[in-house]
């Protein structure tokens, strides 16, 4: 029998594993505990638990977060960290500064699927699906990675991949990061970003996570839209809206409407004035991303000008409207600028 490695289990399966062992339920408790909440992976290290489940650990449980290969370190304090998978391939994460929060962009895929026209990763295509375990793995590994007295406060999902295209490993995941023997994220701290895909914004509703949910809009109009993101063809705006629109919010929650800013394609005040027309009745925020450049990119990041006009219009129209100045540019961590 092969060693089955905890970090594919929730906090509830450790449990049920340990009392297969012929242990009780608490131990159980403990063992998570160790791998979760206090990051410990060497068995021998548990201090609580009997010596007997210490020396038997071993042979059939492992706690094996993907290593990290590279870090690059920005200008402006963000830390791209290259993952190497146990089949070889490498996913990135990234550790943000910001203020008094520090949070980690993880990815779900390596690569993706969806060929967004304004996305690197989406040149890649899609190479597989990262497990529930290499999801939660990152998050593993970059917190072991902070200097002490670092605490990781938010986790986004908004690295390589679409997350609701790897839907069981990714709900999975959060049921980790918000278990209080998991890693213990209130909900309100982790951002699910999502190509806006209709059917698993369904599936998700369901769930009853209560994290935050961030749709990737970029177009007000199912020209532009299915122009920059081929998805778009099959699920057109209006049914995508709809599909937020039944969505089952906490109170005082917002959804957060993702809007990458393309110079001369998306970019104008009449365009602002109709996203603020199509997010009527909804609760719900923009979140401006200025476009960041890539080598062969067929877009420009429009003036900073038109940036500020951009969110001004929408300010105007009643809405809140962020603008994300990207971090980690230099190091190539800023969104859509992951590759391997
Ligand atoms: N697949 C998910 C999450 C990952 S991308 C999604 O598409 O939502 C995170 C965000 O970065 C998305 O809103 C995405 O559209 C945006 N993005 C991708 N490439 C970008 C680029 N080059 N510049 C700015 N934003 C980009
Ligand atoms: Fe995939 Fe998101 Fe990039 Fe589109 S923007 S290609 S969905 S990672």
């Amino acid at each position: 029998m092969s060693a089955t490695n905890l970090l594919e289990m929730t906090p509830d399966e450790i449990v049920a594993f340990v009392e297969a062992l012929g242990e009780p339920a608490y131990r159980g408790r403990q063992l998570a505990t160790w791998v979760y909440v206090k990051g410990v992976a060497d068995f021998a290290a548990m201090t609580d638990l009997p010596r007997g489940l210490r020396e038997r650990l071993p042979a059939v449980a492992v706690v094996s977060p993907p290593a990290i290969v590279a870090r690059h370190v920005s200008r402006d304090g963000s830390v791209k960290l290259e993952l190497g998978l146990a089949d070889g391939r490498r996913v990135q994460s990234v550790v943000m500064p910001d203020g008094d929060r520090l949070t980690l962009c993880v990815s779900t895929q390596v690569g993706c699927g969806f060929g967004c026209a304004f996305c690197l990763t989406g040149t890649m295509g899609l190479e597989r699906n990262l497990s529930a375990g290499e999801i939660v793995g990152q998050v593993w590994a970059a917190r072991a990675s902070l200097p002490s007295g670092a605490r990781l406060t938010h986790v986004v999902f908004m690295g390589m991949g679409e997350p609701l295209a790897n839907y069981a490993a990714t709900v999975k995941a959060l049921r980790i990061l918000v278990a209080p023997l998991g890693f213990g994220f209130s909900p309100r701290r982790i951002t699910v970003s999502t190509v806006g895909l209709v059917k698993g914004l369904e599936r998700l509703a369901r769930e009853n996570l209560r994290v935050n949910l961030a749709v990737s809009l970029h177009a007000t109009t199912d020209d532009v839209r299915s122009r920059l993101m081929p998805v778009n063809r099959g699920w057109g705006l209006d049914d995508l809206l709809a599909a937020c629109r039944r969505f089952p919010l906490p109170v005082r929650q917002r959804m957060t409407f993702e809007y990458t800013l393309l110079d001369g394609v998306n970019d104008s005040a009449e365009e602002a004035r109709r996203l603020a027309r199509r997010l009527q009745g909804l609760r719900a925020k923009v979140n401006l991303i200025p476009f960041n450049e890539w080598p062969g990119a067929a877009f420009r990041r429009p003036a900073p000008e038109r940036i500020l006009a951009f969110q001004r219009a929408l300010l105007d129209a009643g809405l809140t409207a962020t603008i994300r100045w990207s971090k980690g540019e230099d190091v190539g961590a800023a969104c859509g600028q992951l590759a391997s």
